[in-house]
């Protein structure tokens, strides 16, 4: 019913039938469709945001609740022990593609450092 034309906004919104691995009255998280490790999540704020970069003191509570969000799918997924990289991407230098606020979750393997 939405005509928004954020797929991330379509997808929080239950629009394209994506499966939620978590969801709270704040977030929801689904898995990445092109997955860089075995595990790959996206944790998103249901609401609108950007970016970090263009996010206000009035997001806080809710950037607080994505990471809290990271945290319970890495415990869900049991790599909370092997370890995981949590990463936002911020603006065209970040790498950001999609224009709205997400974390990646991404766990299962090694991963290198730095980052290309
Ligand atoms: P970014 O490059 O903006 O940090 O990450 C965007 C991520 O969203 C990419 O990893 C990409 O694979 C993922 N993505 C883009 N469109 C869709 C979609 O329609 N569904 C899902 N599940 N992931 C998407
Ligand atoms: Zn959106």
């Amino acid at each position: 019913m939405s005509a928004s034309p954020c797929i991330f906004c379509r997808i929080a919104a239950g629009e394209l039938g994506t499966r939620f691995v978590y969801e709270d009255a704040e977030v929801v998280a689904f898995e990445d469709l092109h997955p860089q490790a075995p595990t790959h999540v996206l944790v998103i704020p249901r609401r609108h945001i950007v970016a970090l970069a263009s996010s206000t003191p009035g997001d806080d509570a809710v950037l607080g609740r994505l990471l809290a969000a990271v945290r319970q799918v890495a415990a869900d997924r049991g790599v909370a022990e092997t370890g995981y990289r949590t990463v936002i991407n911020t603006g065209s230098d970040g790498g950001q593609s999609v224009l709205h606020l997400h974390a990646h979750l991404l766990a299962g393997r090694p991963l290198g450092w730095p980052p290309g």
